[in-house]
């Protein structure tokens, strides 16, 4: 009996095992950034959010990884590039490759497309990195200087999105962009909806008002897992002199409202990023911070992992 038992607890502990390291070989996401373009400290910020900037944060980012076809991708190429490579780098070490296998850009404001400089001749001079570009962002890099010799030198190599089509990335990861409506000057701006053999995420670093958007935002929450969506502004209180109309994100606040009604389950999947300087969820100590987490939803952090 007591050798059939230590049999039995062998086998179960195999088990687990084999599970965890199935675990351990799922893709998953990880937050590289979690600032507006501008960062923090803030240019010319002389209020009390820049006076002692903790040096660890970065403008919002995403890593894709899926250590089984040992491919590691970004969402966003910021100003932070070259740090957020490395962090990338390292998630996946058993990859020779120094860069991401591809790179995904929402829209070209300099927070989300500004980093691509350091793949050209005087930086890193990369050969063929795929970026994966909407058809207005292509033409953008394509038609514009410094971005254009990236493309003539072969530095960086475009493959094209189109709205609400899925890409695969991976035998496991496949990546869908969904146009949104954002101050479109340059291009389009899309989200990404990244899905993983168990789990969908909504990215959508920046967007307008959620009520400018066609698609209802509430019901897009219940179709996926994790939802880590624009939460650039806590308040208008934020804003100061600057007309809150230029700067049409949804407020935190409202949002939370929007959301209200979810249920404890839905509202776990939110996650709010891409904080502006002036955002008091940058502090976790903040009062804001604890109200968004008693009303159940999350804040992104640096390093945050989320399995697919
Ligand atoms: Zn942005
Ligand atoms: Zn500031
Ligand atoms: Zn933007």
């Amino acid at each position: 009996m007591k050798l059939y038992s230590l049999i039995l607890l062998t086998a179960f502990g195999l088990f687990c095992k084999g599970q965890e390291s199935l675990q351990n070989k799922n893709p998953f996401v990880v937050v590289l950034g979690t600032l507006q373009d501008g960062g923090s400290p803030h240019m010319g910020c002389e209020k009390e959010c820049c006076k002692n900037p903790d040096v660890s944060r970065k403008v919002v980012s995403l890593g894709i990884i899926d250590p089984v076809s040992n491919k590691k991708f970004l969402s966003e190429a910021t100003p932070d590039f070259v740090a957020q490579t490395s962090m990338l780098k390292a998630l996946l070490p058993s990859s020779a490759n120094k860069l991401p296998d591809g790179i995904f850009l929402t829209h070209a404001h300099i927070g989300h497309y500004a980093g691509l400089m350091f793949l050209g001749k005087e930086a890193m001079n990369s050969k063929a990195v795929p970026v994966y570009a909407m058809p207005k962002m292509k033409s953008f890099l394509e038609n514009n200087g410094p971005w254009s010799q990236l493309v003539s030198l072969n530095n960086i190599q475009i493959k094209p999105l189109s709205d609400g089509n899925w890409e695969n990335i991976s035998p496991s990861l496949r990546v869908k962009p969904i146009l949104v409506p954002h101050r479109d000057e340059f291009s389009e701006t899309v989200g990404f909806i990244i899905e993983g053999p168990h789990k969908k995420l909504l990215f959508i670093p920046d967007i307008d008002k959620w009520e400018k958007w066609r698609t209802d935002i509430v019901s897009l929450i219940k179709e996926v897992d994790h939802a880590l969506i624009d939460g650039t502004f806590f308040s208008a209180a934020e804003v100061g002199n600057r007309n809150i109309t230029e700067i049409p994100h949804p407020l935190v606040q409202e949002s939370m409202q929007l959301f209200d009604s979810l249920s404890a389950k839905e509202k776990e999947k939110i996650v709010f990023i891409h904080f502006n300087h002036t955002n008091p969820l940058l502090n976790e100590q903040s009062e804001e911070a604890r109200l968004v987490k008693s009303k159940g939803f999350r804040i992104a952090g640096i390093n945050l992992r989320i399995a697919l």
